[in-house]
């Protein structure tokens, strides 16, 4: 009886971990929320969630949408759709945009970056979003400092300078935080039943890794993934931080932490 118990259990882990391997053409087992990786990617669905580095990230399915390409690699694919959360130079680079846009792409952020860039450009604000007759869908949401101050009174980030997104896209819902503390906003998300978090941990100008602890159990996406740190290979010194704390921090939660390695390693 009692082995009859155990070879159920392990057929019962086995079959969870098999559901799981379909939806990601990666090696990530899926009978812990530890997910340390040597990948650049999580894919869920038909959707391929690449982190170039830093605060910059590549989502396709049939579509590529970039999302703050200030980390980009040579040549990389053309964009549909690009999102820039705020226009700080690590988020907003011009240029990097013009690399990757072709004639019908979609230039999506804050008014004061993507004034900047030529082509097809929609100013956001959170509260408003666009539908896309592909089915991508992009709505903005809030990203601002409470507690993180360059200098005496001066937020890093204040309230109204960015915006965070919610991308869906091929059903797939993907909240990229932005630049932004742990915000009461966030538990917003909860009901979205967002699919992957992006959500920043250098605690510097951003979330520390109890805050993004806090964000990640008040959004409950089914996985996170940190970025915005150890980005010195992109010439933003100070931002060290170890992710493996995010992971014991959620250990205990349905949350599953991925760490990611960055694509793109080092930029000029
Ligand atoms: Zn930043």
């Amino acid at each position: 009886m009692k082995h009859a118990l155990i070879i159920l259990a392990v057929m019962a882990l086995v079959f969870a971990a098999g559901c799981t391997g379909n939806n990601q053409n990666n090696n990530i087992s899926d009978n812990t929320n530890i997910k340390i990786t040597e990948l650049n990617n999580l894919k869920v669905g038909n959707v391929t969630v690449t982190w170039l580095g830093h605060a910059s990230f590549e989502v396709s399915d049939s579509k590529t949408v970039y999302i703050d390409p200030f980390v980009l690699q040579e040549n990389s694919t053309k964009a549909d759709y690009v999102l820039v959360t705020h226009d700080h130079f690590d988020h907003c680079d011009v240029n990097n945009i013009d690399s990757i846009r072709k004639d019908r792409t979609r230039i999506i952020g804050t008014l004061d970056c993507i004034q900047k860039a030529a082509g097809l450009t929609n100013s956001i604000k959170p509260g408003e979003f666009f539908q896309y007759m592909d089915g991508v869908r992009v709505d903005a949401v809030e990203a601002y400092n409470t507690n993180k101050f360059k200098s005496a009174g001066q937020l890093y980030h204040p309230k109204g300078a960015g915006v965070g997104f919610v991308l869906t896209i091929d059903g797939v819902k993907i909240y990229h935080a932005g630049d932004t503390d742990n915000i009461t906003e966030m538990a917003e998300l909860r009901n979205q039943s967002i699919d992957i978090a992006l959500l920043p941990i250098d605690g510097i100008t951003t979330m520390g890794m109890e805050e993004a602890a806090a964000a990640a159990i008040a959004i409950n996406p089914k996985y996170v993934i940190p970025m915005h740190f150890n980005s010195d290979n992109y010439g933003l010194t100070g931002m060290t931080a170890n992710p493996n704390e995010l992971v014991k921090l959620l250990k205990d939660t349905n949350i599953k932490v991925v760490v990611l390695k960055p694509l793109v390693s080092k930029i000029a």
